[in-house]
């Protein structure tokens, strides 16, 4: 079993699965002895017994046992995610405090409106402060997550063209999008044209020329992009797309990089998706749930998503007369306590603080580019936004893979950055430090990786075995995720 895992929990005994612990009779609660409490009212045939191999355990045991596990867990509170295109922010405890004020989370969906009017209030602060930070004119609040805000950007882009006479066929892609622009485009009946980035790592107004027709009905672009690269030629490309009919989306997914520094409305962008859980807080992974508001130019606002919140006479209210609209792509009000988190996260930062988190993560992603690019290719020399990328190409040389670096970082007590991802550049290594976490935490991770890029070299073969600390060691994970081995047994080396 794992040194780190003995070491940090030494006090406990050594780690079991619940189902090897315990003795026969032993309980954590009791029935009384009491005909009356018996569970007569369930059928007999679905109840039984005896359950095989059903652990039986004092309060205390259970208690510890699920304690020990939570410990297992790795979170944003313990530890340091550098994971690129992620942005897993920090989310501040006044958020949760907010979220959880009775009024906001006890509110029922159903409410009659004179009783939601301040749940109204949030939800237009909040459509009017992220359409403030992009530069757009409106903002839907529907979208559940950054594909749907695409899904629900690309049926507005289709209505406003179908408005027009014609939907088009055909959306143009930069080869380093993430793969929700192509399926998104491939769920609203359009094909993909892929536009290849040049060796700066980014895409070139000429390319998007080359490719652009009367059938494109727009191009999908992410800024910065997924290297964490400006793209420079924005305002260029967008004249070229603008110039023949289509519209520009942006992929917001990487706003943690502009906020209060750049709007995407003033580069030329018609509609954008924001994921409140990358750029305004909001607590991720574990899978949601999250937020994709899409803010839009004035001309496309008929085609938002229904019922919007409008001013009426009486305060406010929501109306469905909007006969334009995409209708409605989510219930209710969408994520409702993911918005009041983002809501609170705005408003307790203001304006300056949003540009500092913005200037503290390019910061961030600068220091651990320079002090790491000695030790680790650096596929593109521009200076990054808010996130690098390397490679493992030094490290090829002596069999060490981008997998084998980022096993090895487990053994260090971090989480492994994005692998493998953008998908143009081979094995990528692909660092997020976000802006909260200090030099300390950054020098650590940076101290880390030199000291894997030595071992690489001296003793690949440590790298290429890692993990070594872990609670479970390296894993067929093709295997691992199809054929799930939970139990663990001692005599077989299969569930180790
Ligand atoms: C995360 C991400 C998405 C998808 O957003 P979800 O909220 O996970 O649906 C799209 N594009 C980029 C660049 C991203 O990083």
């Amino acid at each position: 079993m794992s040194e780190c895992f003995q070491k940090s929990k030494g006090q406990l005994p050594t780690p079991q699965l619940i189902f090897e612990t315990g003795s026969a009779g032993r309980s954590g609660f009791f029935w009384p002895d009491n005909p009356k409490t018996k569970p007569e009212w369930i059928p007999a045939r679905f109840l039984r017994d005896d359950i095989p191999g059903f652990p039986e355990l004092g309060e205390l045991e259970v208690m510890r046992h699920f304690t020990r596990l939570s410990h297992l867990n790795y979170s944003i509170e313990g530890q340091f995610y550098p994971l690129g295109s992620c942005t897993m922010k920090y989310n501040p405890k006044i958020n949760e405090v907010v979220a959880r004020l009775t009024g906001l989370s006890l509110l029922h969906p159903l409410a009659p409106l004179p009783l939601i009017q301040g749940a109204l209030e949030l939800l237009r602060g909040l459509e009017r402060m992220l359409a403030e930070i992009c530069g757009m004119d409106h903002v839907t609040l529907q979208p559940a997550a950054g594909a749907q805000g695409e899904m629900t950007g690309l049926m507005m882009v289709r209505a406003y063209l179908s408005a027009r006479g014609n939907p088009r066929r055909k959306i143009l892609i930069p080869d380093t999008a993430h793969g929700t622009n192509p399926a998104s485009s491939t769920l609203c009946s359009y094909e993909v044209v892929q536009v290849p980035s040049n060796d700066r790592g980014i895409i070139e107004a000429k390319k998007v020329k080359e490719v652009m027709d009367e059938e494109v009905a727009g191009l999908m672009i992410t800024n910065p992009n997924t290297f964490g690269i400006f793209e420079q030629d924005i305002q260029a490309i967008a004249e070229i797309i603008h110039e023949k009919g289509g519209l520009i989306y942006m992929d917001g997914a990487n706003l943690n990089a502009l906020m209060g520094i750049a709007k995407p409305g003033d580069m030329g962008v018609d509609l954008l998706h924001m994921n409140l859980h990358k750029t305004f807080s909001t607590p991720h992974g574990g899978g949601g749930p999250g937020a994709g508001p899409v803010g839009v130019k004035g001309f496309l606002q008929d085609y938002l998503p229904v019922p919007r919140i409008i001013q009426g006479a009486e305060g406010y209210e929501l109306s469905e007369d909007f006969p334009k609209s995409v209708g409605r792509v989510r219930s209710f009000f969408g994520n409702f306590g993911i918005l009041v988190r983002a809501y609170s996260y705005i408003i307790s930062l203001g304006s300056d603080g949003l540009e500092e988190a913005s200037r503290m993560a390019l910061l961030n992603a600068n220091y651990v580019r320079s002090r790491l690019k000695e030790h680790y290719h650096v596929p593109y020399s521009e200076p990054c936004l808010h996130e690098c990328v390397f490679t493992d190409r030094l490290q090829q040389k002596h069999g060490v893979h981008t997998i084998d670096i980022a096993k090895r970082l487990l053994d260090y007590g971090f989480h492994p950055p994005t692998i493998y991802f953008p998908l143009v550049v081979s094995g990528a290594i692909m660092i997020e430090p976000t802006e909260t976490e200090s030099p300390e935490t950054l020098d650590a991770f940076i101290d880390a990786l030199i000291s894997i890029a030595r071992e690489a070299k001296e003793s690949p073969s440590l790298v290429k075995s890692a993990p070594h600390t872990t609670p479970v060691g390296r894993l067929d994970e093709t295997r691992a995720a199809r054929n799930l081995i939970l139990r663990w047994n001692p005599s077989k080396e299969d569930g180790k």
